[in-house]
C-alpha cells in the first residue's frame, strides 16, 4: 500500500512519515499544495493523508481539484483547523476523514487502515482467505494460526493482493502501488517477489492470469 503524505511541518512530516513506514506503507512525502496536487493526479495511491495549511495551493483546493479530475483515492485530512465548520467543509469537498491536530499517532494509523478498508470493499478489521488471515493493525500473517515469517515487500504484495480479493490485479498496477516515487523499478521485480511470497505461504492461493496479472480468489469463490 502506497501513502501519500502532504504536509510543511517537518518535524510533523517526519514522525508521520516514519510512523506510517513501520506500519508497513511506502512513502512519498511533499510539503506543498502545488506538488501535492500534481503528484495526486498523476501517481496511484491507496491514501492520502493531507494537511490544509499548505504553501501554494491550500489543502482544500488540492482536494477539491482531485476529486473534479475524479481522483477516487481515500483522503484523511489532517488539521490545527479543527472547528466544525472546517470539518464539514473538508469532509463536504470529499475527504473521507478528518483528524485535528495534536493527534496520537495511533488514531492516525487506525483511521487510515479504515479508510483503506472502506475504500478496498473490505469490512472485517482482519483478512481471512482460506487459511490464510492478515492483521493489517500487527503486519501479521498467518496460515493455519502459524505466523508466517515476511519481508516489509512481501507483506505489501500480498496485503494489496488480500484487499482486493476477487481480483485480477496488473504487473504495473502492484508496482505503482508497492513501491514509492523514488525507488528504481524494475520489471523483473513484481514475478520475483511473487515468486517468493508463493514460496512461503506454501499454498497455491495467488493465481497468475497470463497476459494480464495476478489474482487471490474472494473468500466466496
Ligand atoms: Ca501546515
Amino acid at each position: 500500500m502506497r501513502i501519500l503524505l502532504v504536509e510543511d511541518e517537518a518535524r510533523i512530516a517526519a514522525e508521520v512519515a516514519e510512523a506510517l513506514k513501520g506500519a508497513g506503507y511506502v512513502v512519498d512525502l511533499v510539503a506543498d499544495g502545488e506538488t501535492a496536487w500534481f503528484q495526486g493526479d498523476t501517481e496511484e495511491y491507496d491514501a492520502v493523508v493531507l494537511d490544509l495549511g499548505l504553501p501554494g495551493m491550500d489543502g482544500l483546493s488540492v482536494l477539491k481539484r482531485w476529486r473534479e479530475n475524479e481522483r477516487r483515492f481515500p483522503i484523511l485530512i489532517l488539521s490545527a483547523r479543527g472547528t466544525w465548520s472546517e470539518r464539514v467543509a473538508g469532509i463536504d469537498a470529499g475527504a473521507d476523514e478528518y483528524l485535528p491536530k495534536p493527534f496520537h499517532m495511533e488514531e492516525l494509523l487506525a483511521r487510515l487502515r479504515a479508510i483503506i478498508r472502506r475504500s478496498t470493499g473490505q469490512v472485517q478489521t482482519v483478512l481471512a482467505i482460506g487459511p490464510l488471515s492478515l492483521d493489517p493493525r500487527q503486519m501479521r500473517v498467518t496460515r493455519d494460526g502459524q505466523a508466517l515469517n515476511l519481508s516489509p515487500q512481501e507483506y505489501r504484495l500480498l496485503s494489496y493482493l488480500m484487499h482486493h480479493a476477487g481480483r485480477v490485479v496488473t504487473q504495473i498496477e502492484l508496482t505503482e502501488h508497492l513501491y514509492a516515487q523514488d525507488f528504481e523499478r524494475d520489471s523483473n521485480a513484481i514475478e520475483v517477489l511473487i515468486g517468493r511470497v508463493r514460496r512461503k505461504l506454501g499454498l497455491d492461493i495467488i493465481k497468475t492470469r497470463r497476459g494480464f496479472g495476478y489474482i487471490i480468489p474472494g473468500s466466496a469463490e
